[in-house]
């Protein structure tokens, strides 16, 4: 999960501002607020367990040997590039076993090389991201690290053949997960309060990856206990499995307008195309909507392109939740979507666009004291009636929408059919 999408602002009329440099201060006052204060509460909590903490040569030495694996991990998969915006991986399973196993400076520490590294050799971020993850990751780390060694005191205890250090084992993983995930989830709530708490929180695929962290975790804890040299043996599975959620997550984010989170245009037209062809198939009824925001251009002119930014996700949003799981709906371009509804017919489709024209209307993104709200202009096609393939729809779809804008904006519109002729007419000359 991250914390929020930053978007890079060009400084208007040359002025370099404070949140230009340094890209925190342009985020929410509350957002800035929380990230500093768990910033400093990582920095307060190191440094007093710096201060009580004997170092021990066989302690350095395992510390050494995860962060190795982690470092292979991370230069394993390299190559592959990561997602922008949110992104999962599976360092937890070398940050895990240095919170069972060792004593919890240990497990605040730990973060900091891996974040070095991927920010240095995979992607470069904003830095407060990397700092405020490490900052996570350790406090949530550096928690389940006392909760382990309170109650199951000597981590030797894992490998004696007993079930409950074990137990205890994944329980600490599930406070480590939790913990985590609550303060991201604040951070990601503080920046978009009106993201609901679930969508923050978890989902069942992100549930599944926190089940996967979990296991592996454990597991190296315990190989790792055993013996050090055979984290050499952990390692391969673990780079191959980070290999192949890269890759899924790889293939998403190729498919998907980073802005809005809809599908862009090259893979909403392959969807569309699908859809089409099984439409054709089956004799059902199918309706393209082309779906643009009025005047726009005026809203970036007036309050800047961030702003912008907030109505264009503000209405991909929309759009998400009115419409069907089954509807495809994507990004076409600019400030202009295009929604497929597949099983749809005139009436339908009207009253469809109606309904998200009205309720795009009612949406306000706030802008200092005041709400800002916009309109759009619909142009429907329907197949069979206006075109037989996606190029005629949309073509149709893109004539109906000009009439919208012609008649005045902020209406839905279908192509104009041209009047029908008599029985037996002749076709016009020319
Ligand atoms: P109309 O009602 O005729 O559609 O007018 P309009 O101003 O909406 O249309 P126009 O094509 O003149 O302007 C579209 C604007 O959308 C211009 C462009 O700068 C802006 N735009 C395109 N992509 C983005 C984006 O990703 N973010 C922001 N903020 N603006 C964008
Ligand atoms: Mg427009
Ligand atoms: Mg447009």
């Amino acid at each position: 999960m991250a914390v929020s999408s930053h978007t890079s602002v060009k400084p208007r009329g040359g002025v370099v501002t404070l949140a230009d440099r340094c890209p925190l201060f342009g985020q929410r006052r509350p957002l800035v607020v929380y990230l500093c204060g768990v910033v400093a509460l990582g920095l307060v909590v190191l440094a007093f367990s710096i201060a009580a903490s004997d170092v021990r040569g066989t302690d350095v030495l395992t510390f050494t040997a995860l962060m190795l694996c982690g470092a292979a991990c991370i230069e394993a998969t390299r190559r592959l590039g990561m997602p922008a915006g949110v992104s999962r991986d599976l360092l937890s399973a070398w940050w895990l076993p240095v919170a069972l196993l060792l004593p919890p400076v240990y497990a605040l520490l730990a973060p900091i090389p891996l974040q070095i590294l991927l920010q240095k050799r995979v992607r470069e971020t904003v830095v407060y991201r990397r700092v405020f993850s490490s900052a996570a990751i350790g406090l949530a780390g550096y928690a389940t690290s006392t909760l382990f060694h309170l109650v199951v005191g000597d981590p030797s205890a894992l490998t004696a053949g007993a079930g409950g250090p074990i137990l205890m084992a994944i329980g600490c993983a599930v406070v480590f997960t939790v913990l985590n995930t609550a303060l991201i989830a604040v951070a990601a709530h503080t920046a978009d309060p009106e993201s609901s708490w679930r969508e923050v929180l978890w989902d069942r695929e992100s549930l599944t990856l926190d089940v996967v962290e979990l296991c592996l975790g454990v597991l190296v804890t315990i190989t790792c206990k055993l013996g050090l040299p055979l984290l050499l043996l952990a390692l391969p599975p673990v780079v191959l499995l980070q290999r192949s959620l890269l890759h899924a997550q790889l293939q998403a984010a190729a498919r998907t307008d980073a802005k809005t989170g809809l599908l862009n245009a090259a893979a909403w037209q392959r969807e569309a195309d699908t859809e089409i062809g099984r439409a054709r198939r089956t004799g059902e009824t199918l309706a393209l909507l082309i779906i643009d925001i009025d005047h726009f251009k005026r809203v970036n002119d007036n309050y800047g392109h961030l702003i912008g930014d907030q109505v264009l996700i503000g209405v991909a949003a929309m759009l998400r939740s009115q419409l069907r799981d089954y509807d495809v709906v994507g990004r076409f371009g600019g400030e202009e979507f295009v929604v497929l509804l597949p099983r749809t017919d005139t009436v339908e489709a009207r009253r469809v666009a109606e309904r998200l024209r009205s309720r795009i209307a009612r949406m306000a993104v706030p802008v200092d004291e005041t709400m800002l709200s916009v309109t759009v202009s619909t142009g429907i096609a329907i197949m069979s009636v206006h075109g037989d393939d996606l190029i005629e729809l949309l073509a149709a779809a893109d004539l109906a929408l000009y009439r919208a804008k012609e008649l005045g904006r902020d209406r839905v519109c279908l192509p104009a059919i041209p009047p029908a002729r008599p029985p037996g007419a002749q076709p016009a000359p020319g």
